[in-house]
């Protein structure tokens, strides 16, 4: 099971409350002439407000906000490229948000330089040249989706939810910024803060291992551990602490397997269209027959923090939507392998993974 090739992760990063005032710095030798046209990818909660004052703008710079009030989709990513090639080529791009719009800006990136469609690169080692350089500012910490080679797109014609899995897909620097987190809604901020955790719990608990991933999962955990066991997780230093375990999450997705949530989660999100952090927390909320001590631990960080996990979900549901929540979950075989074994099949009959949905 275990795939020996060469992994690329973010080489280049800068990381200190306040490190956006050097953007400009880290464009520096890629796009700091006057007529070098940098694309900014802004996520539209930022639209009109002090952030954008900050960025250092020329002339030639374009912005663009993107609507994350839905996961990106390959419509959505393919419509953006059409209207950025009316302009001129930009020398960099810029993502400034969440995992939605950082996973925007890596496939603006790629298809810049790749012909064809979103739709033609969902899947692994599909994008054949480097695309635009490309810089991620996130805004909300736990995705990991800074340090992944992927970028997560909806497919609605295909009913599949897959990314760029790519080389190329990795950001080439990335400022990191606690100070771009403080505005992020408590219920929010604990859903993507808790991806990381939650990765890196299904990834230790695998069959499969690599001294790397692990190392950064371990630290990761830790992390989590100080930030929501406490009182205040969106403290200043909690805020960077975060960003660190997210970035060092991240960083171990390359090596590593999720395991059983995030089939779940997945599930939801293409049945029931609940977004993928939110789904995450939700399946774990109900994970104590597989990961015992993390749902418990779970469950105590989110009493610790006041966030209410929703609940009730999936009670009354038709027997047609339960099929359709069993496929789009028992499809994901390496992350219920690496959890279950060859055999998950027999373990996840249609029968149990329905009850585990009605305990949702
Ligand atoms: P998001 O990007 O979906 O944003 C969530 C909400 O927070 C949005 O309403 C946004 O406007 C708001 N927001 C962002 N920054 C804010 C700030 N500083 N202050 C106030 N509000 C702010 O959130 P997310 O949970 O980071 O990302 C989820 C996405 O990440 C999904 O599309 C998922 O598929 C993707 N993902 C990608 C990877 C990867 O490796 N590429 C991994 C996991 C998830
Ligand atoms: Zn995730």
């Amino acid at each position: 099971m275990r795939p020996v090739r060469i992994t690329k992760t973010v080489g280049e990063y800068l990381l200190a409350p306040g490190a956006l005032a050097h953007l400009g710095e880290v464009l520096r030798g890629r796009a700091d002439g006057q007529d070098d046209r940098v694309l900014y990818l802004i996520d539209h909660y930022f639209r009109g407000g002090k952030l954008i004052e900050r960025l250092p703008l020329k002339p030639a710079d374009a912005i663009l906000y993107v609507d994350t009030a839905d996961e990106p989709t390959t419509d959505g990513i393919d419509a953006l490229v059409r209207r950025v090639r009316q302009n001129p080529m930009p020398k960099a791009v810029v993502g400034i948000g969440g995992g939605a719009t950082l996973d925007t800006a890596k496939a603006v990136s790629n298809l810049l330089t790749n012909d064809g469609a979103a739709a033609d690169y969902q899947g692994w080692d599909l994008v054949s040249r480097p695309g635009v350089f490309k810089i991620g500012v996130p805004t909300v910490s736990g995705t990991g989706a800074e340090a992944s080679r992927t970028c997560v797109m909806m497919n609605h014609a295909r009913n599949l939810k897959l990314g760029m899995n790519s080389d190329h897909t990795v950001f080439d620097r990335l400022v990191l910024d606690p100070d771009l987190t403080a505005t992020v809604p408590r219920d929010q901020y604990f859903f993507t803060g808790m991806d990381t955790y939650i990765h890196c719990v299904e990834s230790l608990s695998g069959r499969y291992r690599h001294a790397f991933a692990d190392a950064c999962s371990d630290q990761a955990l830790r992390l989590c551990r100080a930030v929501f066991l406490c009182e205040d997780m969106r403290s200043a230093a909690n805020r960077e602490r975060l960003m660190v375990a997210s970035f060092l999450g991240g960083s171990a997705i390359g090596n590593s397997y999720v395991g059983l949530v995030h089939p779940f989660s997945a599930g939801l999100s293409m049945v029931l269209h609940t977004h993928h952090c939110v789904s995450n927390c939700i399946v774990m909320n109900v994970m104590d027959e597989f990961y015992p001590s993390a749902t418990e631990e779970f469950r105590r960080m989110a009493a610790a923090q006041g966030v209410a996990v929703p609940r009730g979900l999936c009670r009354q549901l038709s027997e047609q939507q339960y099929r359709a929540l069993y496929e789009a979950t028992i499809v994901h075989a390496k992350p219920l392998t690496n959890a279950l074994g060859d055999g998950f099949r027999d373990v996840l009959s249609f029968d149990k993974v329905r009850e585990i949905f009605r305990m949702m």
